[in-house]
């Protein structure tokens, strides 16, 4: 099946949540799935982020990572999950998080032409970093994306109910008739 990245993909709500998205079942190592090991797939993603991405009013025609800024960019990725994704547990993150995250941040600043994809992605994390409330910060239930619930009563439990939810629903309705077989 050939890949694409479609607005499913860019269901984070800010381009930092959408770029650590980019890796699927992070927390299962079997089918664990990184969508930027694939050039190609990572030279495509900032067009359909131009497309697909909440903040997309926020940056321009952003160029993806030259190969010599790669493992940065990835760096900064990783960071920016594992700082959020604590954070989206209910906690303030350890100050060794923080510290990681800020200097990736600085880092990908101090390295990245202005209008690159990994510029945009550490503006977006230092936004997220002073707006966003860890209520809004979430894990879906079903793919374990990250996202902002921005709903008026951040009531989301999926990234995406459209996907998401239809699939929790669908494999719940599943246990529920192989119990009642
Ligand atoms: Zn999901």
């Amino acid at each position: 099946m050939t890949f694409s990245w479609t607005a499913h993909r860019f269901a984070g709500g800010a381009l930092a949540l959408d770029v650590a998205n980019s890796v699927i079942l992070r927390a299962d190592p079997a089918r664990r799935t990184d969508r930027f090991a694939v050039s190609r797939q990572l030279d495509e993603f900032p067009e359909a982020a131009r497309q697909f991405c909440a903040e997309r009013a926020l940056f321009g025609d952003v160029a993806p990572p030259e190969p010599e800024d790669r493992a940065g960019f990835l760096q900064l990725r990783e960071a920016i999950d594992r700082y959020f994704r604590w954070k989206a547990g209910g906690s303030e993150p350890p100050g060794s998080l923080l510290a990681d995250l800020l200097e990736a941040i600085a880092s990908a600043l101090r390295r990245a032409p202005e209008g690159s994809l990994e510029a945009a992605a550490a503006q977006s994390a230092l936004r997220l970093l002073t707006e966003a409330e860890s209520a809004r910060l979430k894990i879906c239930g079903h793919c374990g994306w990250l996202f902002l619930d921005r709903s008026r009563n951040r009531s989301r439990a999926w990234c995406d109910m459209a996907v998401c939810g239809n699939r929790n629903k669908a494999s719940r309705h599943y246990r529920r008739k192989k119990e009642s077989l």
